[in-house]
């Protein structure tokens, strides 16, 4: 079986071939994978920044988003059967009993950082011909999300920042109605992150670094959320056109306009933050009014990482009512599809919004 891994420590991409999988325990499900999605992660993996190897071995099965075709189901598994669309999540509980968090079923809360995750930390990823997973970390998708499933991992992102705001805002006194929101960025886990505020009932605008006309603008508009790019209008200007936003939902990785921001988020706000840096860039911040910003306005920022079995729900249902709410625009944010042999490629390929690795259309 081929499957496509980063070799160490070289960090060389290869395709491999590997033994084919096979089921060990009774509630194990074997999985032909369809699609891989490939984003930052996967470029920061290739870079040296993230990226471990199952213990004792060489190389890592890249790919972390992924939607795959049940082949097989051990004796045990219930509600799952061969042909079903099958989504994996990506993290895996780290294994100690004092971790509350994994042992609560929530490791992307995970407080001692030995979690493992399928593609890119000490456990093999789904870019492969087949693989195998426990029933317990699989979701079935309606066959209706064929063409889109694939963008389930990066859509949870989102689910579980906007459940973690609902947390939030739920110490204000009184109902709050949803308002206005702002998104930082403009690619694939920014646009997800709009359709998934506008189904929450946000007014949302785009703000990000090119200049219109281009496809990710275009890709936003195209759903109702007005795209202003950083270049042509300041973060001052920004405040007086939008006159303040509720919630600001930052999907860069870029700390400057991420800190910028704030001067765009009302009393009572909340900045969101799913950008993982990259660029390490020094920057030069106003702490006394970033810190009065907080205080005097009760403004709250948090991270978000990874998610849990709720959200992996909540996004493949969510993605059938983007179908319906949008027709054709989930679709269109996956603009490019490619053969597995060209993964490396793929990660350092510019434009586009969504790349995806297809194993149905190229390898069989
Ligand atoms: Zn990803
Ligand atoms: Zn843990």
């Amino acid at each position: 079986m081929k499957a496509v891994a980063i070799m160490f420590p070289s960090r060389e991409v290869r395709v491999l071939d590997v033994p084919e999988p096979r089921l060990h325990s009774p509630t194990q499900v074997k999985v032909r994978t369809l699609e891989v999605g490939v984003c930052g992660t996967d470029q920061d993996i290739l870079k040296g920044h993230h990226g471990t190897a199952p213990k004792g071995e060489d190389h890592l099965v890249l790919g972390h988003e992924c939607l795959g075709e049940v082949m097989e189901v051990g004796a045990h598994v219930q509600g799952l059967k061969p042909g079903d669309l099958v989504v994996p999540r990506v993290r895996r509980p780290c294994p100690h009993t004092h971790c509350p968090a994994c042992r609560h079923g929530h490791p992307d809360f995970c407080v001692t950082g030995d979690y493992t995750e399928r593609g890119i930390k000490g456990a093999h990823g789904f870019c492969s011909e087949h693989f195998v997973e426990d029933a317990a970390y699989l979701h079935k998708a309606d066959d209706s999300l064929r063409g889109v499933a694939v963008l389930t991992e990066p859509l949870t992102i989102a689910e579980k920042g906007l459940r973690e705001l609902s947390h939030i805002q739920s110490r204000l006194p009184w109902k709050v109605s949803p308002g206005k929101a702002l998104v930082l960025g403009a690619g694939p886990v920014a646009q997800l992150g709009v359709m998934a505020l506008m189904r929450a009932g946000f007014d949302v605008t785009v703000y990000s670094r090119s200049p219109k006309p281009n496809e990710k603008a275009a890709a936003s508009e195209a759903v109702g959320a007005p795209y202003i790019s950083s270049k042509e209008v300041t973060v001052e200007a920004l405040r007086k056109q939008l006159g303040g936003v509720d919630v600001i939902y930052e999907a860069t990785g870029a700390s400057k306009v991420a800190f910028d921001s704030l001067q765009v988020l009302e009393e009572n706000g909340v900045l969101i933050f799913t950008g993982v840096p990259g660029r390490e860039e020094p920057l030069e911040l106003q702490g006394d009014q970033v810190l009065g910003q907080l205080v005097l306005g009760n403004r709250v920022m948090f991270g978000t990482v990874n998610a849990a079995d709720s959200d992996f729900r909540e996004a493949l249902e969510d993605l059938a009512r983007f179908r319906a709410k949008w027709p054709g625009k989930v679709e269109a944010l996956i603009t490019q599809r490619h053969p597995p042999s060209e993964f490396a490629k793929v990660v350092e390929a510019k434009g586009g919004i969504k790349h995806v690795i297809s194993f149905q259309e190229h390898a069989r």
